[in-house]
């Protein structure tokens, strides 16, 4: 038993170094791919299901590193938010998608483009007047912006997270509420701060129409955010069925690899094909 425990031990010693040896890999390469240029922000289309138009897209940062390939965020977004080097890249993000904005407006495309934050970015005060020059010298119209949040990152300090939601918004930019139903707020709370749109999890929508919980967990966020007169956006939609019961439910506007995965830009003419638009 006691060789067996030592072996034991061994094999976790052995996996933990190969965790930290992978996160010390990621932590020296993200600084090298961001003067190198290896990062790509995707776009993924959401949809108004009653009429099959984009409404706006949300921006999913992808690297490609020269020798590893694609590394997705879930693999290098929490180290980087660890060593702040979140902010760097948040910020390179923001730039991108401000420019992605001005583009598709040139293009007569009145679309919304909705920007994940850190909670490093979230609580870094340069954020606002960091986004102020941006808005200023990109010419984007501060409308067409949505910063997705998440309930952990306004639970903290509360009174802290309210004041700067009204910075944010006094820009004229719109929050949303990313991964909604997974967090620890409550109505109450959601009522105390400045958000406009419900980002419905997918946790709740992938079950649907199996799982008559997630059913009614869905229904009941909807009617929510109605009452609390919210838009409310549900992620991670991937079949008929799933549009059908959102719609059913007063939820019209969709995100999920049912009409598109994220696409780079050079996509999107495809995707335009593919709903029927020119
Ligand atoms: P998220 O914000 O919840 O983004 C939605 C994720 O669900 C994306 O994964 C997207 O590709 C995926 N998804 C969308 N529709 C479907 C679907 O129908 N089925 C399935 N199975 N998945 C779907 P992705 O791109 O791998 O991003 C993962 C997470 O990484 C994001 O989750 C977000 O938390 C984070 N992330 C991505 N880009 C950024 C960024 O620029 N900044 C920050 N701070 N975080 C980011
Ligand atoms: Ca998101
Ligand atoms: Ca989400
Ligand atoms: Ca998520």
């Amino acid at each position: 038993a006691k060789e067996k425990g030592r072996n034991t031990f061994h094999f976790y010693s052995q996996e933990l170094n190969a965790a930290a040896n992978e996160r010390l890999f990621i932590e020296n390469e993200l600084r090298i791919a961001l003067k190198e240029d290896q990062f790509v922000v995707y776009y993924q289309p959401q949809i108004d299901s009653r009429t099959q138009k984009v409404v706006g897209y949300e921006s999913l940062l992808r690297w490609f590193h020269p020798t590893e390939g694609l590394i997705p965020p879930d693999k290098f977004i929490p180290i980087a938010e660890a060593t702040g080097l979140i902010v760097e890249l948040g910020e390179w993000v923001l730039q991108e998608s401000c420019d992605f904005v001005v583009r598709l407006t040139e293009q007569n495309r009145e679309n919304n483009v909705s920007i994940n934050l850190s909670a490093r970015q979230f609580k870094d005060s340069n954020l606002v007047p960091t986004l102020s020059k941006m808005i200023i010298t990109s010419g984007v119209s501060a409308k067409r912006l949505h910063l997705e949040l998440t309930e952990s990152m306004l639970m903290g300090n509360v009174e802290a997270a309210i004041a700067q939601l009204h910075e944010l918004k006094a820009l004229g930019i719109s929050i949303s509420i990313d991964d909604f139903g997974t967090g620890y707020s409550s109505l109450s709370y959601l009522k105390r701060f400045p958000v406009d749109i419900l980002k419905i999890d997918r946790s709740f929508v992938q079950d649907i129409p199996e799982d008559s919980n997630d059913m009614e967990i869905t229904a009941a966020i909807i009617a929510m955010a109605q009452k609390l007169n919210l838009d409310v956006v549900a992620e991670g939609v991937e079949t008929i069925d799933q549009v059908e019961f959102l719609q059913n439910n007063n939820c019209f506007i969709v995100q999920g690899y049912y009409y598109s995965r994220p696409i780079p830009e050079s996509d999107l003419p495809d995707l335009y094909l593919k709903l029927g638009e020119v």
